[in-house]
């Protein structure tokens, strides 16, 4: 518990308002749709380009906030509350993280490094549990504001913490090293990834080692030639301005000698040994792992145990007990039109905390389901675990909660004092399982929360709708990361159209939308009404323009708050009609303009007669002018993209002279707002560029890739010799052949065009060609070269490693006709990493 007083001192605030200086607060909030327990909070409104904070302040209120720290005054101070002007929100929430993690005086982890960061602290904090009470970062909590919140996390119960840190730019780590103040560093390695920012790899380097500036003990592998040169520049340069301070050192290696140097490794059926030199002696360990990454990470966990004497036979037995990390959390269609939220990360108190505010986003359903297993966290009493953890289900208006396991068993009371919670408890997944018939589940949203242990994913595969092998999977962040690409190209002020029209780019609507919308876009975009109405029904409250409503939809269109584009003066003159019967004013409407593309849109010749019939109709407000360029990826057309702008305006200036208000105009799509920045207008319309892929080609590097299609082996066969192949009996194996028949075809979006060499699928990591031709459903895949092939593998059609873009450029058509291509039969499954 911290007093509000406390906290104005900490980041010297001045007081706008007092209610109570004494209250006590245990939760710092930057987003008022997740406030866990209002009276106890602070709602800190942060401004970023995107989204401020301060228009959040009233929401907070009306969920029972009644602390505020803000750094731009308001009209109106919230009633009854303390209000707390600082300059800069986002210093003053380090501030007091930094102050907060000031009163602690137990080892504090710090991490930092290109890849791995996230497992490593996972892994460490599973190792280190048995032992001692942890406070880690959630997630990948390890940014600007990540930190601060992850360090606010600590409490007198701990006995050591482990923080992350990530950074972008130069200048950032400073800050973050002032709030974790880390005694232990780890670095784990050192990459291209996200080098934006940075001048060169050193330059990076030196960056990060700020976190370290502190620290008594660094660990990091000396065979990474650069970060090794610039960590002994690094201790050199500290030693020189304070001849106390020195870091210990404590490195590992492959190739030279090193504290732990690492001697041998050796994978055989899934698991790894490394063998290394320690203290003059020989030690090792086993992990349930083989891939390099992995190994790396365990070998630092090993030197960071090492370094805190834990016993190297406790090592040994908990190495062996690791577990891959799931950072994801997986959203899939469940039966019965319900939606499953499948949470496997480790399972504790913060965690669950974000799955519930996840949860709490699927407002396409009004019914939500929990279904939980134990928590295993050492150091807490079962009955106060239990007790928080029922009250965080009535607070996020969970309806039913089923508990599984021993201890939620004998807690069942907990629960039972919530009289609007539905709440039913089995001992074990077993025994859920033996009485699931007996259960109803149907149009819901189901969180699934289990540690590993309960092996829930048994319970997960009754849940999920089952359909098709052929899966693509759409990663929520990725989508989020390219959005944010894109805004950071803008001006300030102009604001974000998302195109979601042919089902998101063939990436699935709502979820989409609902991404889009919980990000704070300005508008959406659909090509038809129906596609609006499904979106409006599941709950999507922004602005939504429809670009081809046709003239019997009106109707519905105002039924529903649709937007609709007006093109031509036939549907112009039908809107306004159908305005004026249903007795609306002032209704939205876009008026697109042809500047040039020759496809929809009002012509230059018809501007004055358009401006009257416009001023004629009270019914009708123009929210937005618009135009569509038709080669703004392509350098040699720039010339053309500026006549269309030219034309553009010219023809809304027009319009614009004789309206008594003033629309937003927009212009630019995707590639347009990479190359163009000076069309920005008020407003751009985002498509292809969310989805991962730069028409333009400049940004690619920036983006992250959206979608993986993945499908699975259905048999496995060899082929002799002059044997045929697929249908026409015309191609024929040139050798003795293996062959893996895969389950995806045509009708799924596969073009036919791609069989016979065209296109490869990618099976354990190697390319799989297409052999014969592509049939309706499936489709035979050359396996000769590419060893240990199992019926039931998976082969990947596209993805990070095999590009959209590849495959249009083999089919011979562009990425949007692939995308938009793949069948409504294909299932989609989402993710969300952090
Ligand atoms: C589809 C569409 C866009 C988006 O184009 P991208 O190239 O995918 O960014 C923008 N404006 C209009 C009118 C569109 O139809």
């Amino acid at each position: 518990m911290t007093k509000v007083e406390q906290i104005a001192r900490w980041c010297q605030g001045e007081w706008l308002a007092v209610a109570d200086k004494d209250a006590a607060l245990t939760e710092l909030c930057i987003d008022s749709r997740n406030i866990e327990d209002p009276a106890t909070t602070l709602f800190i409104a942060l401004r970023s380009p995107m989204r401020d904070g301060h228009g959040f302040i009233a929401d907070a209120w009306q969920r029972g906030v009644r602390n505020f720290l803000i750094s731009h005054p308001i009209d109106t101070l919230p009633q009854d509350s303390n209000v707390i002007l600082v300059k800069d929100t986002l210093a003053a929430l380090q501030q007091v993280a930094a102050a907060h993690r000031k009163q602690f005086h137990i080892p504090v982890i710090g991490i930092t490094g290109s890849n791995g960061k996230t497992i490593v602290k996972e892994w460490l904090a599973a190792l280190l549990s048995e032992d001692r009470s942890i406070v880690r970062s959630p997630r990948s909590y390890n940014s600007q504001i990540g930190v601060p919140l992850s360090v606010w996390l600590m409490a007198p119960e701990h006995q050591l913490a482990i923080f992350e840190a990530g950074i972008s730019q130069p200048g950032e780590m400073e800050k973050l090293e002032r709030i974790i103040h880390p005694d232990i560093g780890i670095f784990t390695n050192i990459g291209e990834a996200h080098s934006e920012g940075f001048l060169n790899t050193r330059q990076k380097i030196n960056e990060k080692l700020i976190l370290f500036r502190h620290v008594k003990q660094l660990v990091y592998c000396s065979d990474q030639v650069q970060l090794h040169e610039c960590i002994v520049q690094y201790t050199h340069a500290l030693r020189g301005n304070d001849s106390s301070s020195g870091i210990q050192l404590f490195t590992w290696s492959r190739r030279q000698a090193a504290d732990l140097q690492v001697t041998h490794t050796h994978s055989t059926n899934g698991k790894t040994t490394i063998q290394a030199l320690y203290d003059g002696s020989e030690i090792q360990v086993t992990i349930p792992f083989t891939d390099e990454a992995s190994v790396e990470n365990a070998i630092h966990c090993w030197c960071t145990l090492l370094l805190l004497s834990v016993p190297q036979n406790d090592i040994r037995e908990r190495m062996m007990g690791l577990q891959p990390i799931s950072m994801r959390m997986e959203i899939k269609h469940g039966i019965n039109d319900s939606t499953l939220i499948n949470d496997t990360y480790n399972s504790d108190l913060t965690s669950l905390q974000l799955a519930l505010n996840y949860l709490g986003q699927q407002r396409q359903h009004s019914y939500h389901t929990v279904i939980m297993s134990d928590i295993l966290q050492p150091g807490k009493r079962d009955l106060d675990l239990y007790d928080e953890v029922a009250e965080y289900m009535s607070r996020r208006n969970v309806q039913r909660f089923i508990g599984i396991g021993p201890a939620l068993y004998k807690n069942k009371a907990s629960f039972r004092k919530y009289k609007q919670l539905r709440s039913i408890f089995f001992r074990s997944t077993e025994h859920f399982l033996k009485n699931f018939h007996m259960l109803s589940f149907d149009k819901e949203a189901i969180l699934l929360k289990g540690a590993r242990a309960f092996t829930f994913e048994k319970i997960s595969v009754l849940l999920e709708q089952k359909v098709h092998q052929t899966v693509m999977s759409i990663d929520l962040s990725a989508l989020r990361h390219n959005l944010d690409v894109y805004r950071s190209l803008l001006r300030p002020g102009v604001r974000t159209m998302a195109m979601v029209k042919a089902f998101a780019y063939g990436s699935g609507s709502y979820e989409i939308a609902n991404l889009l919308q919980y990000a704070g876009i300005d508008y959406l975009a659909v090509a038809y009404t129906d596609e609006g109405v499904a979106l409006r029904r599941a709950g999507i409250k922004v602005p939504i323009m429809v670009m081809s409503p046709d003239a019997t939809s009106f109707d519905r269109m105002i039924a529903w708050k649709l937007e609709p584009e007006l093109y031509n003066f036939r549907s112009f003159d039908a809107f306004t009609a159908i305005a004026a019967t249903l007795q609306v004013s002032q209704y939205p409407v876009h008026i697109k303009l042809d500047t040039g593309m020759h496809r929809l849109g009002f012509n230059a010749a018809d501007m004055d007669a358009l401006a009257e019939r416009i001023a004629a109709q009270p019914g009708i407000k123009v929210a937005s002018i618009f135009s569509h360029l038709a080669a703004s990826d392509d350098a040699a057309q720039d010339d053309f993209t500026r006549q269309q702008a030219a034309a553009f305006d010219t023809m809304s200036g027009k319009l614009v002279q004789h309206l008594p208000y003033t629309p937003i105009r927009h212009l630019c799509n995707t590639a347009g707002i990479a190359r163009h920045t000076s069309l920005q207008y008020d407003m751009v319309r985002l498509g292809l560029g969310l989805y991962g892929i730069d028409s333009s080609a400049s940004l690619q590097g920036r983006l992250r890739q959206v979608s993986t299609l993945r499908t699975s082996i259905a048999q496995v066969r060899h082929v002799p010799a002059g044997d045929s192949i697929g249908y026409g009996h015309h191609t024929i194996a040139p050798r003795d052949m293996r062959i893996a028949t895969i389950c995806i075809g045509y009708a799924d979006g596969y073009p036919r065009s791609l069989g016979n060499g065209k296109a490869h699928v990618i099976i354990n990591g190697r390319p799989a060609p297409t052999v014969g031709s592509i049939c309706m459903d499936m489709c035979m895949t050359d396996i000769t070269d590419i060893p240990g092939v199992a019926e039931g593998d998976e082969a990947i059609v596209f993805g990070q490693d095999l590009a959209v873009t590849q495959l249009a450029s083999w089919a011979g058509t562009i990425p949007y006709e692939i995308m938009t291509g793949i069948s409504q039969r294909v299932k989609r499954v989402y993710t969300n990493g952090e």
